[in-house]
């Protein structure tokens, strides 16, 4: 145990590869003054014994980014640390047995060429050609990533360790952490076998122990250990007769990957039946590099299809067994980015493909830590998206599930089963009966369309069964109007005597200044990247009402409430699960409302963006009018307990509202005119902001880009003294933009943009999309993209974008779709 220092500015906690990949690239961005704290040796926990693969292959747009930036450091750490690698180039193969597996294929195949790796599919007759040994019995394609590799887990992390080393990063090995304490200085106290370590920033990339390690600060951390194996057998003559080393294959059919190792075969299965979590009750602090009890029963059915797959594995006797614990998380992705709750401390755990995301889960968390936002969208790893409604049984069924499904390909839409109905309105049951085919988001269970037929959705990457039902509830909001339970908002009241000012120095966009006034506004990092969109509402002096994105509520209420300077008199207060919220949108929402309310619901009395505190159906409503779908309409917002009785008011279905609401209501009780409602779900509402051109936050509004390059100027007040990221953002608009974001209407056939598709111009890769939809009400298929900005300041482009295995035409256009004068939104 080596002396530390009694002050840092970040600790580590945890020296396998998540820690020490941290380590160096904070150490590369210029932060040494780093103690990295491990209990054993570096690697000693799960990372000694990987397998080591670090393939290409992945949906996400940003991992793959991850990835990439692992495969292309790692050949060359030895020439950059000094630290011998046996990185081993080898590529990969993954198979697809249905169709559904080879659109996949086409999808990520578009977006290799963003990311920037070698990838080709393969036809089945072409595999044998990479692969003699391999049968091909069941597969429609392969997929081909020419620098997959793998390598020494030890070697890496070492390598690293070397690197940060010498930077002048410490680390301090067989020394425990034995606890963290939040100062009230805002510091953090680090404490250790071999002393105190005060400090900025601690990071818990403590892996199989980081949920124990963050109990100690109350912070829930979502993961479970999940026993893993792999086989090697004994070295094969046929693969010591061979020049070169076979790819890595990827197989669906036996849930495996299959790999050369020493001459051997390495079969490493992700079991549908059987998988089960271990350290459930805790892991003993001296647990260090070693292996659990093989679970062979539970292997055996794998191995069996893998050697259908690959015969020459049933030849060799099995030589080893490897078996140990690796963390995976509710949703699959990691935990990587700031914790909930008050700053500095930073999780960097969850990671199930340690090996090859470490280098770059590194970088990019480095990148957040030193510059406040990193170069690529974090969103899907913030920790933040998960919060107390992440319970220990939900995280070990749903983790349980991720490894089970490994191999599994997810379609746009498809969501697993596992752990769902943890988050309900009170309209559940009701929208379930009318036909709901739910979407689990921050575990809310969100409506995405209505299926009259009873059929559940088809899954697809191309337009499933939902397209024609999606277009009826559309068209009802153009020419109706929809209803749609939207409670999924993170909602929150900041009120006090300093609020608004606290509002226009955290915010881009000037808050209103009279009551019932609304406004869209954006947090921004100094940087000027976009943080978080809200809808800010005055409410009184004093008194505001924010909503964001249902994922954005941990996130968000941080920002808001570690926002706040000393003295500051501002209260925040989270009301996500008080307060449920109805959209009614369409040319008729004025009529269908003006039945159960006495408001004056007038233009002239009640303009657009304006909100009022009114009864509706008795029912006390915060009614916002304003919507995201582009039409006359009001976002309801109530208790939540009162949501049935709206809601049963609004659709006619209303039994007495005397018994709900235990009062008279008068108003509720006049006949509901013949105004048809229908209810719509995200997917309508998807179509429908498309068509008006509305950004959405997380996709085409991220932290990768400034509100001047998502062409947002309009939501800028460069008037105000004051805001965070203001300087940042006079920057870039004077600068101009690095890229800026299009509208396109694209040529689509029988599959519209997803987001992450490659867009060309004239045969030049010249941008990505970000987002896309159909409009049903203009009949164009539409996108959003960020491009070269001399394309899009050009005259009529020549545009392409790749949408699975096709190029479609596509131009921009420079209004929205639909009403592009806001004429219905004023009606
Ligand atoms: C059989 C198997 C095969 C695998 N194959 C692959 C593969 O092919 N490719 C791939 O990418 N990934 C693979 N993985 C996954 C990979 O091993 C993990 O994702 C990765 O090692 C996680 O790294 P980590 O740094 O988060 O965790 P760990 O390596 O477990 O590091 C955490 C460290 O924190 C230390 N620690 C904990 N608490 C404290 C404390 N209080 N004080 C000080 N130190 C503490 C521990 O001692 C440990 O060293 C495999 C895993 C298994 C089990």
């Amino acid at each position: 145990m080596s002396a530390i220092p009694a002050h840092a500015r970040v600790v580590i906690v945890g020296g396998g590869i998540i820690g020490v990949g941290l380590a160096y690239h904070l150490a590369l961005e210029g932060w040494s003054d780093v103690v990295l704290v491990e209990k054993g040796e570096l690697t000693s926990g799960s990372t000694w014994h990987a397998a080591g693969q670090c393939p290409h292959f992945n949906g996400s747009f940003a991992l793959s980014k991850i990835h990439l930036y692992g495969t292309q450091l790692y050949p060359r750490l030895p020439e950059l640390t000094g630290q011998a690698v046996s990185w081993h180039g080898c590529g990969g193969i993954r198979l697809a047995l249905t169709d559904e597996e080879v659109d996949w294929f086409h999808h990520v195949h578009a977006m290799s060429k963003l990311i920037g790796y070698e990838a080709h599919i393969l036809a089945p007759e072409e595999i044998r050609q990479h692969h003699p040994f391999l049968e091909t019995f069941g597969v429609k394609a392969g997929f081909l990533t020419v620098t997959d590799g793998h390598v020494a887990p030890a070697d890496v992390t070492n390598a690293m360790a070397a690197g940060a080393r010498k930077l002048g990063t410490t680390i301090s090995r067989r020394n425990r952490v034995t606890g963290i304490t939040h100062l009230p200085s805002g510091e953090w106290r680090v404490s250790t076998q071999a002393g105190d370590i005060t400090c900025q920033h601690v990071v818990n990339a403590a892996g199989s122990y980081a949920d124990v390690v963050g109990a100690w600060t109350g912070h829930n951390v979502p993961i479970a250990n999940m026993l893993h194996h792999y086989v090697i057998t004994q070295p094969l003559r046929e693969l010591i007769d061979i020049e070169r080393e076979l790819p890595v294959v990827r197989d669906p059919y036996s849930h495996s990957y299959l790999r050369e190792e020493t001459n051997g075969i390495l079969v490493g299965p992700y079991e549908t039946s059987g998988a089960h979590a271990v350290f459930e009750d805790g892991i003993a602090w001296d647990f260090e590099s070693e292996l659990l009890p093989p679970e062979l029963d539970r292997l055996t059915p794998w191995l069996e299809k893998a050697t259908e797959r690959l015969p020459l594995f049933g030849k060799g006797g099995i030589k080893s067994i490897v078996s140990g614990a690796i963390t995976h998380t509710p949703d699959g992705n990691f935990l990587l980015g700031p914790a909930p709750g008050p700053p500095g401390y930073w999780l960097a755990a969850g990671v199930s493909i340690g090996v090859c995301q470490g280098a770059g889960a590194g970088k990019y968390l480095a990148e957040w830590m030193v510059h406040g936002a990193a170069e690529i969208n974090m969103a899907e790893f913030d920790p933040r998206r998960f919060g107390n409604w992440a319970t220990k049984e939900y995280t070990r069924v749903t983790s349980v599930n991720d490894y089970q499904h490994m191999y599994a390909c997810l379609p746009p839409g498809k969501q697993h089963e596992a752990g769902r109905k943890l988050r309900m309105t009170p309209l559940h049951d009701r929208l379930a009966a009318a036909g709901a085919q739910f979407q689990q988001v921050a575990g809310w269970e969100r409506a995405r369309w209505f299926d009259r037929t009873g059929m559940g959705e088809a899954y697809s990457f191309r337009r499933g069964n939902w397209f024609e039902p999606v277009r009826e509830e559309c068209m009802a909001v153009r020419n109706g109007v929809g209803l749609m339970d939207l409670s999924t908002f993170s909602k929150y009241d900041v009120s006090g005597l300093d609020a608004e000012a606290f509002l226009n120095r955290m915010f881009a966009n000037a808050m209103p200044r009279r009551d019932g006034g609304i406004v869209l506004a954006h947090l921004l990092t100094a940087g000027g990247r976009i943080e978080a969109e809200m809808t800010i509402t005055r409410l009184a002096e004093g008194r505001y009402y924010l909503l964001s994105g249902a994922t954005a509520q941990i996130r968000d209420l941080d920002l808001l409430t570690n926002g706040r300077r000393p003295g500051e008199r501002v209260t925040v207060e989270d009301i996500t699960d008080a307060y449920g919220t109805l959209v009614s949108a369409g040319p008729l929402s004025r009529d269908l409302l003006s039945v159960h309310t006495s408001a004056n619901l007038a233009h002239a009395a009640w303009p657009w963006l304006t909100a009022k505190e009114i009864e509706i159906a008795g029912v006390k409503t915060r009614a916002l009018r304003v919507n995201y779908v582009g039409e006359l309409g009001w976002e309801l917002h109530t208790q939540m307990h009162d949501l049935p009785v709206l809601f049963e008011a609004l659709t006619g279905t209303g039994i007495n509202h005397e018994t709900v609401v235990g009062r008279l209501v008068p108003v509720a009780q006049r006949p509901v005119p013949a105004v048809p409602v229908t209810l719509f779900g995200t997917y309508a509402m998807n179509c429908l902001r498309m068509e008006k051109a509305y950004r959405g936050m997380g996709s085409d509004l991220t932290n990768e880009v400034t509100l001047i390059e998502s062409d947002m100027q309009r939501f800028v007040s460069l008037d105000k003294p004051e805001f965070t990221g203001r300087a940042a953002t006079l920057a870039s608009k004077q600068a101009g933009p690095r890229t800026l974001l299009a509208y396109l209407e694209v040529d689509a056939v029988d599959a519209d943009c997803l987001g992450g598709e490659p867009v060309f111009s004239g045969g030049r890769l010249v941008g990505v999309t970000t987002s896309g939809a159909y409009g049903f009400s203009v009949g164009k298929s539409l996108a959003f993209a960020y491009l070269e900005p001399g394309i899009v300041a050009a005259a009529g482009p020549d545009l392409e974008v790749q949408i699975l295995d096709h190029r479609r035409r596509a131009r921009i256009l420079r209004q929205p779709a639909y009403d592009p004068a806001n004429a219905r939104l004023r009606a």
